[in-house]
């Protein structure tokens, strides 16, 4: 089965969705809105593309709650800079804003809120903002999405570490882990390595050839702090999931076999592998890059709770198990249980998390068409 088919989040509005367990990403895209809006500034200062419809994308929006407030943010800022900017020649810039992901995204709890989105915005913006169109557009990032030169502004947040496929190879070489640990060979770093690059040479092209001279990009994503796999282990969480998997395995819940072939298609870059694949592919520049730490159980409340270890490894287990028990379930079958696996993970984060605050390091990049 290709992974377009198994790869999406948890659907719905439950207890294990998607839409209700993605706090994580949540801080991640707060903590972007500056680099978001630079970027934007630069772009109408430089470019103005007044009076025309600017075509706008969310790459890999997922469905919940977040994908909305970056249609909001992007749309508030335009406006602002609009209004403030020498404009009051230009007539309102009408907005065709794509939300894009993979087709068993679940679109149809994305766009129920849409019709409210719209109807709120506009009693608080008057006309000018019901110039925001909102659209679902179905389809990988790694493939043409946009005719060429119609696309002004692509922003992307938590999604380009998804490779397009499990780097080919691995299942003899990457038995107890599900991704490259401190103690992985070097032909599974290689394997994710080279995959990843494909993967980003193939997305920035597609770009280059979709964006109007002038267009910008934001990209935000897990990276990693160390070029070198052996000196810590930056993804634990995948680590300590392998784990708990080999816990199941040796009290004979699931088989042996089935988790030394189970590997994911992620990959976390450190800065300089991203900036050499950009540079070495022509198509944009770097205008700006930021890396900053977002710790594992970060959410809205976290500085202002005493850490808790039995919430903080539940909150961790509930997010990973968003995004990765469509995968468990296509790939152990239908019968493995996950509330065993994750609650069994919660306990093993929690007990991680209460030696060790640990946080994810992340990247994000600003840049336009070369
Ligand atoms: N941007 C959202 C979602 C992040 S989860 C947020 O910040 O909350 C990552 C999303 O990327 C998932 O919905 C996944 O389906 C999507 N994704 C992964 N690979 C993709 C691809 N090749 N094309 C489009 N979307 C992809």
């Amino acid at each position: 089965m290709g992974l377009k088919k198994i790869l999406h989040m948890n659907t719905g509005n439950g207890k294990t969705s998607y839409a209700n367990n993605s706090s994580f990403q949540n801080v991640v895209i707060s903590k972007t809105w500056d680099l978001v809006d630079e970027t934007l500034r630069n772009m109408l200062e430089n470019h103005g593309f007044s009076g025309s419809c600017m075509n706008i994308v969310d790459l890999g929006c997922a469905s919940g709650p977040n994908a909305l407030r970056v249609v909001s943010h992007v749309m508030d800022t335009i406006h602002d800079l609009r209004k403030t900017g020498d404009c009051s020649c230009c007539k309102p810039l009408e907005v065709r804003f794509f939300l894009n992901d993979l087709p068993d995204n679940d679109f149809n709890s994305l766009f129920k809120p849409v019709e409210d989105f719209n109807e709120e915005k506009r009693l608080v913006c008057g006309s000018i903002r019901s110039g925001c169109f909102i659209y679902g557009l179905p389809g990988s990032f790694y493939t043409r999405l946009f005719p060429t030169k119609s696309l002004h502004f692509a922003y992307s947040s938590c999604s380009l570490h998804w490779l397009s496929q499990v780097p080919r190879g691995l299942e003899s070489e990457n038995k107890e882990n599900m991704y490259i640990s401190i103690a992985s060979p070097p032909e599974v770093v290689d394997a994710y390595a080279q995959q990843y690059k494909r993967d980003l040479m193939a997305f920035l092209s597609m770009r280059g050839e979709e964006m109007v001279d002038g267009g910008s990009i934001v990209l935000t994503f897990i990276g990693r702090k160390f070029q070198d796999f052996s000196s810590k282990d930056e993804s634990g969480q995948f680590t300590m999931l392998s784990q708990t998997l080999l816990q199941m395995v040796a009290q004979g819940v699931l088989e042996k076999d089935d988790l030394y072939s189970f590997n994911v298609p992620i990959y976390m870059p450190c800065q300089q592998e991203v900036e050499s694949i950009i540079d070495h592919q022509g198509s944009f520049k770097i205008d700006k890059i930021v890396a900053f730490l977002v710790r594992w159980d970060a959410n809205k409340y976290a500085d202002e709770l005493p850490f808790d270890k039995n919430r903080s490894g539940k909150l961790v287990a509930d997010c990973i198990r968003a995004f990765m028990e469509p995968m468990l379930v296509s790939h152990f079958g239908k019968s493995i249980d996950c509330d065993d696996i994750f609650q069994r993970y919660a306990e093993r984060v929690g007990e991680h998390l209460a030696k060790e605050r640990s946080s994810y390091q992340m990247l994000s990049i600003s840049l336009s068409i070369s």
